[in-house]
């Protein structure tokens, strides 16, 4: 199903994402809806897909 150029590495409960804004790692608690990046304060609606967090936008983002 589908050609991938980089081989599917497995990360069963992968709950990490990377800040948009400022790269940081994000350990996403696995109930969460929001979280703020510790680093940058941006915050994030979490949302799941197939059991891996995603982020699904920005709450509140700071222009400038
Ligand atoms: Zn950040």
């Amino acid at each position: 199903m589908g050609t991938y150029a980089l081989p599917a590495r497995k990360q069963p409960g992968d709950r990490t994402l990377r800040c948009l804004n400022c790269f940081k790692r994000l350990e996403i608690p696995p109930a969460a809806k929001i979280f703020t990046c510790p680093k940058c304060g941006v915050e994030y609606e979490i949302g799941r897909r197939a059991g891996q967090a995603k982020i699904l936008g920005t709450v509140h983002y700071f222009d400038d």
